[in-house]
């Protein structure tokens, strides 16, 4: 029998685990990307946007500046069997536990080169719009199929595949919030997701709308050439972590203030509060939206209130079965460990090697889900934040057979989290390990053993063996 034929739209983390995944299950894969590199977000992409959108997307995919630094420490970050070590060759790499973001950016390249994934990768071509064929047939089950429209350069093609799996990432689109005279204000208004660099800001006063972590490290960043530089906060108390404390008694020019009321015609930026400043440039640091631009599902997905549904373990839409699946969903998770768990699921499924449960069944379970956040308080637009490392353990087990994450990297994660929230300028180069964790990272080869390693550990070999037998079977199957 031909081997199912499927299409993954986008080659980020995300789009290159599934591309890995569907292929270790004997499926037939075609990556389409649309810009020419592999890396999605990681993939800098300095192109000025000056003049351009700078409140939209701006036809540009990557939202990362010149000077973002990791949050999550690598030893913990990277996929399951393909660690993210510093390169060993003196290519100018970044070995520190938090890197700059071009070093993440290589070990992706690694895991493409490694794993044999570009021969299945079509780069520069854009996926234009994904529906379903016609109604399948009943003997065809749920399994519809999907017909692709892409471009390359000026060249559209139209293609059909058996199933579809949506890869496109969640951290492009802005989310913006609505201002009072926003719309009339003529000085300079962005979203991060256009921000790179600070030169343009010297001299200037700018204000810096909400106070997550890219608000906080653009808003340091800034402090060092602008003139002024103002936090604004929904709850001035919500943000008021030790963190932000440090930052504000660290810095005569940078201030917390509370909500906007209006932006004024003639410069002045009224909080609510009844204080004011004169600003140059208003930052919106107000995070992303979920945006499916290309997906014609007749109204089946849909996003309603940044909530994709509905989608069965944030992963299947019910009416679709397995033939559309979406995969790195999930936000505040660990990346990209849990997207390979997520990829690895749908290639079990589409292999036949694991079922779906029924269509109502999903549902249900969807709205079961929904209903348990909701009546945790957790706003609907929260639906896809997880933040729970248990919640990720039990989902990896239960859907794909996916080992649990060690104890002692789930240490590592959230001492680096609390860390951050304590002093996000130091916490990346001053974090203290604890026994636990310097315990795991010498068995795994991270800092160097005292002593040989005993038989029962499971040590650096393990993980250089285990690396080097996925790349085999890898090779075996491609
Ligand atoms: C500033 C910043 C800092 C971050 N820091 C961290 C960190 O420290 N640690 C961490 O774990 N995560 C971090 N992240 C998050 C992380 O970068 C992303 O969540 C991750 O890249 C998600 O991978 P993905 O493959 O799902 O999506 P993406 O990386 O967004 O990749 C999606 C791909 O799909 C392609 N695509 C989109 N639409 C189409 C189309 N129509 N046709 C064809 N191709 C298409 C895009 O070009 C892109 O290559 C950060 C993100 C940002 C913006």
């Amino acid at each position: 029998m031909d081997a199912k034929k499927v299409c993954v739209v986008g080659a980020g983390p995300s789009g290159l685990a599934a591309a890995r995944e569907l292929r270790r299950e004997g499926l037939e894969v075609t990556v389409l990307e649309q810009r020419d590199g592999v890396g999605g977000q990681w993939l800098y992409d300095d192109t000025p946007t000056d003049g351009r959108d700078q409140l939209g997307a701006a036809g540009v995919h990557s939202s990362v500046y010149a000077s973002v630094r990791l949050n999550t420490p690598r030893e913990a970050m990277g996929f399951s069997d393909f660690p993210f070590r510093p390169s060993e060759d003196d290519s100018g790499g970044d070995a520190r536990r938090f890197p700059v973001h071009g070093e993440f950016l290589r070990y992706i390249r690694e895991y493409c080169d490694t794993f044999g994934l570009m021969d299945a990768i079509r780069l520069n071509t854009r996926v234009l719009r994904v529906a379903a064929t016609a109604p399948p047939a009943p003997s065809d089950g749920c399994l519809k199929r999907w017909t692709v429209r892409s471009k390359h350069g000026e060249v559209e093609t139209e293609e059909v595949f058996d199933a579809v799996v949506v890869a496109t990432g969640h951290l492009s689109q802005p989310r913006l919030p609505s201002i009072d005279g926003m719309d009339e204000w003529r000085r300079r208004q962005m979203h991060s997701h256009s921000y790179r660099v600070p030169d343009s800001f010297h001299g200037e006063v700018v204000v810096i709308v909400g106070c997550s972590v890219s608000g906080k490290e653009i808003a340091l960043e800034l402090r060092c050439v602008a003139n002024e530089v103002h936090l604004s906060a929904k709850s001035t108390d919500e943000v008021m972590t030790p963190a932000m404390s440090k930052m504000l008694a660290r810095y005569a020019n940078l201030h917390l203030r509370p909500q906007i009321d209006r932006l004024c015609e003639d410069g002045r930026v009224v909080f609510a509060d009844g204080s004011c400043v004169v600003a140059d440039a208003v930052i919106y640091c107000t995070g992303y939206i979920y945006s499916f631009p290309f997906l014609d599902t007749e109204g089946m997905v849909t996003v309603d209130d940044n909530r994709v549904g509905p989608l069965f373990e944030h992963v299947f839409p019910p009416a679709f079965g397995p033939s559309l699946s979406f995969v790195g969903i999930p936000a505040k998770v660990i990346e990209p460990r849990f997207y390979e768990v997520q990829a690895k699921w749908v290639a079990q499924v589409l292999s036949g090697r694991r079922t779906l449960p029924a269509e109502e069944d999903m549902l249900r379970a969807v709205e079961e889900y929904n209903r348990a956040r909701e009546a945790a308080g957790v706003p609907k637009r929260r639906t896809h934040d997880i933040l729970d490392l248990e919640y990720c353990d039990e989902y990896g087990e239960q859907n794909c057979g996916f080992p649990r994450l060690e104890e002692w990297k789930k240490e590592l994660i959230w001492s680096s989290f609390f860390a951050m929230l304590d002093d996000v300028e130091t916490f990346r180069d001053d974090l203290h390990d604890t026994d636990l964790v310097r315990d795991g990272l010498r068995l795994h080869g991270w800092i160097p053993l005292s002593r040989p390693p005993l038989p029962e550990e499971h040590g650096a070999h393990d993980e250089v063996e285990s690396v080097q037998n996925s790349i085999k079977t890898d090779k075996a199957i491609n």
